[in-house]
């Protein structure tokens, strides 16, 4: 069985590598980036899905906005060139390759709260307490973390509008790449979710290359 660092590396990066590891089942991360360096996201194992959040790294209240992000690139899915948006309106980051083009875009993710309604489960491991984790210390708490961006992740909307999660389609190896278009902050959670389809029911590790 091939290692983790040879699936890390199963598509060679275009450029020089600046910094790699690999974020644990249900961890989280946080780091900053240069404008021009492109954040890799390498599903290693298959399945897995990183929820991402970025803040301007000279001003931190400018957050990335899902929501101007999907009027801006007047997509719902979106692809190769559309670009990931602040609160002001300003490119923040642009997707450009990926090996499986699935994400999910409208923002909202897993946390204590969401997870007790929809599972009538308590005080479960989630993204937003993830990222309140990995952003502490930057001064960020629970209750200030903006809506993510989630490579890998399959949701379906049928004719009638239902949204329905199911398994990503990625395989070990898989990758997403995003360029910072201005000095970042980024805040990742390795989704710890279980219990619906959007780790496959088994959350596993998440490859992080930064590369230039
Ligand atoms: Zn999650």
């Amino acid at each position: 069985m091939p290692s983790h660092s040879d699936i890390l590396h199963k598509h060679p990066v275009s450029g020089t590598i600046v910094e790699e590891w690999i974020i644990p089942a249900r961890g989280y991360a946080a780091f900053q980036m240069k404008k021009g360096q492109v954040l890799r996201f390498v599903d290693v194992e298959g399945k897995q899905v990183p929820d991402l959040v970025c803040f301007n790294a000279e001003d931190l209240g400018e957050a990335i906005n899902m929501g101007n992000s999907l009027l801006i690139n007047k997509r719902r899915e979106f692809i190769k060139g559309n670009v990931i948006y602040s609160i002001r309106c300003r490119p923040m980051m642009t997707i450009t390759d990926y090996s499986n083009a699935l994400s999910y875009s409208y923002g909202p993710m897993c946390s204590e709260e969401v997870n007790r309604i929809r599972y009538g489960v308590p005080n479960t491991p989630n993204c937003r307490g993830n990222l309140a984790m990995a952003l502490g210390p930057w001064g960020f708490n629970y209750r200030d973390i903006p809506n993510a961006f989630v490579p890998f992740m399959n949701v379906e909307v049928d004719g009638n509008g239902t949204m329905e999660i199911r398994e990503p389609t990625s395989v070990p190896g898989d990758y997403y790449d995003l360029r910072a278009e201005m000095d970042l902050l980024i805040g990742i959670s390795n989704c710890p979710q279980e219990r619906n389809p959007c780790n496959g029911w088994n959350p596993t590790p998440m490859g992080v290359i930064i590369y230039q």
